[in-house]
């Protein structure tokens, strides 16, 4: 058992069961994992020794994304679903080094991310944790954490970052969901595992199924079409839906891409 934060009521984690964000932090490199999270990864290593990139690909763009709005926009309030477990550069931490009146209210539904997560992400007073399921964007917006701590006449910057792909059904109706709510100015800032529909089409599906029949359940890897509809009501910032690596990369690319690395892509786009 994790223990609980001072005040909380505890929070039993079942070790035996394979958890979203305890495999993305094994992907990543992290030590908040136990053995049948790391029996994923280490599946897929087989099939695709360089699995770990994807998770390192998008947890770069999320960070080169968080930095986009802070700094090119003047959207100051994040709701970032599906948070995963604290790493080394969170999404307020990134943001609120450029602005640092900017708000952030993150949510999870992982019992071990609900564990360390409220501890560790809500450090300060500009950031709340909030336990809740990120596929009900009516129960979301209309939480009063999220109620009372931001202005939702005001524009938000709404991250789903490696979520959507872990949602089996309904993807598009549900970002409607929260983006019919968003004023214009809004941003979305998405990211996703990516069937290119070419030749690395058979290596998105071997993974697709070593995770979906997994003691995970979820990894679905959409195609262009599938991915645009998430993205549906906003225009997209240049340059628009691309492998994660390319979207705004820190410096020139010295290092041979790997094809998983073209198996996730990210965008961000703004309601007009
Ligand atoms: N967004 C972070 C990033 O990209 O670095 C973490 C991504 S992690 C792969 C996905 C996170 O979404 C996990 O922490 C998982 O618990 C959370 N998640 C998945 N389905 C969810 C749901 N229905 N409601 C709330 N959180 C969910």
């Amino acid at each position: 058992m994790v223990q609980p934060a001072e005040g909380r009521a505890p929070t039993y984690i079942d070790t035996t069961r394979a958890s979203i964000a305890r495999v993305y932090d094994y992907a990543l490199g992290g030590k908040d994992n136990y053995e049948v999270d790391r029996a994923i990864i280490d599946r897929i290593r087989a099939v695709a020794p360089e699995i770990g990139r994807i998770a390192l690909d998008n947890r770069a763009f999320l960070i080169r994304a968080a930095r986009f709005v802070a700094t090119q926009t003047p959207v100051t309030q994040f709701l970032d679903c599906g948070s995963g477990l604290p790493t080394a550069e969170n999404t307020h931490q990134v943001v609120q080094r450029l602005r640092p009146e900017a708000r952030v209210v993150y949510v999870d539904n992982d019992p071990t991310v609900v564990a360390h997560g409220r501890a560790l992400l809500e450090d300060n007073d500009n950031t709340r944790f909030l336990d809740a399921d990120l596929r009900d964007p009516g129960a979301v917006l209309d939480d009063p954490t999220v109620q009372e701590f931001l202005d939702l006449d005001r524009p938000v910057a709404l991250f789903q970052v490696a979520t959507l792909h872990h949602v089996a059904e309904r993807t598009a109706e549900i970002m409607a969901g929260y983006l019919d709510r968003l004023p214009a100015g809004s941003v979305v800032v998405l990211s996703h595992f990516f069937d290119p529909e070419n030749d690395d089409s058979a290596l998105a599906r071997r993974i697709e199924d070593l995770l979906v029949h997994s003691p995970m359940g979820s990894g679905h890897f959409r195609t262009r079409p599938q991915i645009e509809a998430l993205f549906s009501g906003v225009e997209l910032v240049e340059p628009g839906i691309v492998t994660c690596h390319r979207w705004w990369p820190d410096g020139p690319q010295l290092t041979p891409e790997d094809a998983v690395q073209r198996c996730v892509v990210g965008g961000v786009g703004i309601k007009p």
